[in-house]
């Protein structure tokens, strides 16, 4: 379940970000997806929380640029996250 990910998002604000435990993730308004498979043109990224029966994910295309969001609205608070000093985040309670 790992991307490698170096290419940064130039529309929409989503933000690659890498956990303390070597997982990337996608930010997008606060929100944290995970990688959930790729198809021909386009990655699927689903909603960290999905475990909570948020259905929200996101699809972007092999430069890192969104082109799709569900309507669903999240079921749940944004994610609260802390940065270690290299840059790396955790999540908080
Ligand atoms: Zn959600």
């Amino acid at each position: 379940m790992k991307v490698e990910i170096t290419a940064l998002i130039t529309n929409k604000a989503v933000t690659p970000i890498r956990l303390v435990n070597g997982t990337t993730l996608l930010m997008l308004n606060g929100y944290t997806f995970w990688y959930a498979g790729a198809s021909k043109n386009h990655q699927r990224w689903i909603c960290s929380s999905y475990k909570k029966n948020c259905r929200v994910y996101i699809q972007i295309n092999d430069r890192m640029q969104l082109v799709k969001i569900t309507s669903y609205q999240h079921s749940h608070d944004r994610p609260s996250y802390g940065i270690t000093s290299n840059g790396l985040y955790y999540k908080q309670r």
